[in-house]
């Protein structure tokens, strides 16, 4: 595409901006219709775009799919479009112009660029030109019958985190669509050892949605020749990833394909939730700035883009039209990709008025729809702190979680620095920060919020706004996090270090979370031998992808995984959706070992069929003895087994809990 010959000084910038905040602009430039990007149906295809500034608008029309050498490709036809109302440029054209790919000419302050259409629903491959598709020809067989699982409340949701390419490029998983969509929509596949991998294994672990990273259309990857990347570089938000697809130069075959993995995963009982990435664009010279110059960003007063991403840019989602586009776009994956949820990127970089916004049109659509995010920024951002999605403020937000990173932390140790230990680790003091993420941050009578190191209020109303994790793509994988911070212990200790971790967050209060394959002890050492790799966002396939054969070396731990989700499932006591709930029904036992933390969950819990439900969690080196009420115990897991079938009896008072383990019991 055309490059802008020359950069707008600072004064034309900052005059832009001002016309877009005034009133006049609010007032007759902002659209509220339905119909931007390029409809098309069996009578025929409209073309609406929002350009309130250009002087002209034409849209070039490629009936040859010319786009893998579109440098020297001409359009074959360019037709203006008319102004429309509202800041739009509208074009009726009679004919069904499914498949066929366009571009817009946009003409402002004297030159004329081309630009593809940010509310585009297909495109070519990398996103060099958009497409026109009719939505009813790229559904797959059944589509109409397909939606995701029922979900009572949040709090009911175990979050499993992939990436598409990670499930299959790896030999062992067995998997023939490897790096594809619908290599998650295999079923029957296999490691050496005869053990399920891909959608087989997620279904038989237990987690009731899928979180997948980065899958609608980014820029980093060729999707012609692809590899590896997380995809936090967005290009098109409306349009799958090429690169997952088997053939990116078909625009509605990703499409097509997108939808039979959802289909797939539904059909297994499996939600689906879109890590969605509105907070930049993968560059700043974007379709947004091509058709709007500087409106859909934050601009710093010297006329820079402002970079609270740490990406080179942040969007302006407090500006109206910004913010009907992510209200849109959310809506619109809901809808005609059928996902169950999304998890912001950087949501403290979106405004509250957006994310109510979002809340609002999706509860209109299906209130069940998750909606969570990080609660932090990635670097400063001119938005008054007040007004940021944060963790910190998401009590303002009913209906969307944050991750806690104060659970997080309290229990493996500090992201920014590899070595520091944490509760399962043997770090002392961290006891009250343990039970503040056991109550899902959420007011609780028992926490002394003096004695909790890493937050000074209780962020969340209610442990439905709180997603409990250890483990993400970001950062090392739970088990490299346990070699590097002890490094001194035996494989066998970290182990029962890794194991009590996911005790704790399982059975804590709030929606659990985890990076696929900590169920395996999933590891990621470097590509060039030096440590492990804690940020593999362009690491090669061998670095990233799952290594199944490994689910077999570390089958027990699988097993205790899979025995912690059916005991969490089974027991409501775990899933209480009301701070008030946990205040009654939750307590902290008094006088316990130093440097444990035991909890009871009582009076029927969430309704539970057990009356009563004791957890210890002892992280020291050495058996210790915990007074518990006196009663006929039956325990649900130790640190060896967990299941929902009890497998001992504790007689009595007291309880001796094995070191550096937990005990679960029940009665
Ligand atoms: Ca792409």
């Amino acid at each position: 595409m055309k490059q802008s010959q020359k950069s707008p000084t600072k004064k034309q910038i900052v005059a832009k901006l001002t016309r877009y905040d005034s009133e006049a602009f609010l007032r007759d430039d902002t659209y509220t219709g339905n119909d931007l990007g390029a409809t098309c149906t069996n009578e025929g295809t409209a073309f609406c775009v929002w350009s309130p500034l250009a002087d002209a608008v034409q849209v070039c029309l490629y009936t040859e799919n010319t786009a893998a050498s579109h440098t020297a490709a001409v359009p074959d036809v360019r037709i203006p479009l008319q102004k429309s109302s509202h800041g739009t440029w509208y074009l009726k054209m009679e004919e069904p112009l499914h498949g066929t790919h366009y571009t817009y000419l946009v003409t402002m302050d004297g030159k004329t660029q081309e630009t593809t259409d940010p509310y585009a629903r297909a495109c070519s491959a990398n996103g060099i030109r958009s497409v026109v598709v009719d939505l009813s020809k790229t559904n797959p067989e059944g589509w109409e019958n397909d939606h995701g699982p029922s979900l009572a409340k949040p709090t009911d949701a175990i979050l499993y985190e992939l990436h598409i390419r990670d499930l299959s490029m790896d030999s062992s998983s067995g998997i023939l669509q490897k790096g594809r969509f619908l290599g998650l929509a295999e079923t029957g596949t296999h490691n050496k050892a005869g053990l399920f991998t891909g959608l087989d294994h997620i279904k038989e672990l237990g987690v009731t949605h899928v979180h997948l990273l980065p899958c609608f259309d980014y820029a980093s990857v060729d999707e012609l020749c692809p590899d590896f990347n997380w995809g936090y570089d967005p290009a098109n938000y409306n349009i799958p990833e090429g690169s997952y697809s088997s053939d990116p130069n078909d625009a509605t075959v990703r499409i097509r394909e997108m939808k039979t993995m959802v289909q797939a995963l539904h059909a297994a009982g499996l939600g689906v939730i879109m890590d969605v990435v509105y907070n930049h664009t993968s560059t700043a010279d974007s379709h947004f700035n091509r058709l709007v110059p500087y409106y859909y960003y934050r601009m710093n007063p010297d006329g820079s883009f402002s970079d609270g991403s740490a990406c080179g840019n942040e969007t302006a989602t407090e500006r109206p039209m910004v913010r009907s586009f992510l209200v849109d776009s959310t809506a619109y994956w809901a809808q005609e990709y059928h996902v169950d949820g999304f998890r912001f990127d950087l949501m403290g970089l979106h405004d509250i008025g957006t994310m109510k916004a979002i809340r609002a049109r999706l509860d209109e659509i299906n209130p069940q729809l998750l909606m969570y995010g990080e609660g932090w920024t990635g670097g400063t951002c001119p938005l008054p702190e007040t007004m940021r999605a944060t963790k910190q403020n998401i009590s303002l937000l009913p209906g969307i979680a944050a991750f806690n990173d104060n659970l997080r932390d309290a229990i493996k140790g500090s992201v920014f620095n590899e070595k520091e230990k944490g509760f399962v680790t043997g770090r002392k003091n961290l006891c009250e920060d343990i039970r503040f993420g056991i109550c899902g941050c959420a007011p609780h009578p028992q926490i002394h919020l003096e004695n909790v190191r890493s937050a000074a209020a209780f962020w969340a109303l209610s442990p439905a706004q709180c997603v409990n994790y250890v483990s993400a793509h970001d950062n090392l994988t739970l088990w490299d996090k346990l070699a590097c911070s002890f490094s001194t212990g035996t494989k066998s200790l970290r182990i029962r270090m890794n194991k009590l971790a996911a005790a704790i967050y399982m059975t804590a209060q709030g929606i659990p979370f985890f990076q696929a394959g900590e169920e395996f002890l999933r590891s990621k050492p470097a590509a060039d031998g030096t440590g492990f790799d804690e940020n593999s966002y362009r690491s090669p396939d061998s670095v990233n992808a799952l290594k199944w054969d490994t689910l077999t070396k570390h089958y027990a731990v699988y097993e205790y995984y899979r025995g912690l989700i059916a005991l969490r499932k089974a027991h409501p006591a775990f899933r209480m959706d009301c701070a008030k709930d946990i205040a009654a029904h939750l307590s902290f036992l008094a006088n316990v070992p130093e440097n444990t933390v035991g909890f009871l969950l009582h009076g029927h819990a969430g309704g539970d069929v057990l009356e009563e439900i004791c957890v210890l969690l002892n992280p020291n080196r050495v058996a210790v003895p915990f007074d518990i009420p006196d009663a006929v115990w039956e325990i649900y897991a130790d640190g060896e087994r967990c299941g929902i079938t009890p497998h001992g009896i504790v007689r009595g008072k007291n309880a001796m809990v094995a070191a550096v383990s937990c005990l679960i019991l029940g009665h």
